[in-house]
């Protein structure tokens, strides 16, 4: 990117269908590019198999998880079949200080109110190439029950009256071009008049002046 432009950090919101495979597109991402940071959000969910606190997401219970809401700790939450879901602040706000693009993989309720709450957050919705890949995708992962698959599509059918609220889709078929797809609009978004408005300001003075 032209140093002139803004190197400013963005917010990344990631939302997706469960099963859609935005967890993998977004490990894949950040492995590749370091300009890039992931949020881990708090959840009182119950960790899946091989899932680390502090890795995938901070485990907590009920009561933690209203204390953050309590003393403002979250930038958004949400309830999202029977648990609770919620980004954390101060990680979010040191990483966009330091420059870096911060990513939250979250899902639609969190989405919109860090559009309000942050208007030049850039919004991608990530898609399966079709529902019954998605059904495939979901039953696949071996770590749920045939109740929860059975919530999250009906989840995913509420969830897609909403996708046109988002900044753009990606279809995840061939995980390295869509890894390479969400690069490519991050890199545009830093580029949009809107998140530049120095440099142009910058520009305009020195037209002024010649
Ligand atoms: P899972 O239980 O499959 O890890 O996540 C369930 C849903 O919660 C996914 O759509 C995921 O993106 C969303 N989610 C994860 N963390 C957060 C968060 O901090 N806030 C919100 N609003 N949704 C989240």
């Amino acid at each position: 990117m032209s140093k002139q432009l803004s190197q400013k950090g963005i917010i990344i919101v990631v939302s997706g269908f469960s099963g859609a495979g935005k967890g993998t597109v977004m490990k894949a991402l950040t492995a590749k590019y370091d300009k890039y940071a992931l949020s881990v959000s708090a959840t009182t969910r119950n960790p899946r198999p091989g899932e680390e606190n502090g890795r995938e997401y901070f485990f907590v219970s009920n009561e933690e998880f209203e204390k953050l809401i309590k003393e403002n700790g979250l930038i958004e939450h949400a309830g999202y079949v029977d648990h609770y879901y919620g980004t954390p602040r101060k990680f979010v706000e040191d990483q966009l200080d330091a420059g870096k693009d911060v990513i939250l993989e979250i899902e639609i309720q969190g989405a919109l109110q860090i559009k309000e709450q942050y208007p030049e957050a850039v919004l991608l919705f990530i898609m399966p190439p079709s529902a019954m890949e998605l059904k495939k995708r979901l039953t696949g992962r071996g770590t749920e029950t045939e109740e929860v698959i059975a919530q999250r599509l009906k989840r995913a059918k509420e969830e897609s009256v909403g996708i046109e609220k988002y900044d753009y889709i990606v279809v995840n078929d061939d995980l390295d071009e869509c890894v390479e797809q969400v690069h490519d609009i991050i890199s545009a978004a830093h580029m949009a008049p809107s998140r530049n408005l120095d440099f142009i300001n910058t520009i305009r003075n020195e037209l002024n002046e010649l």
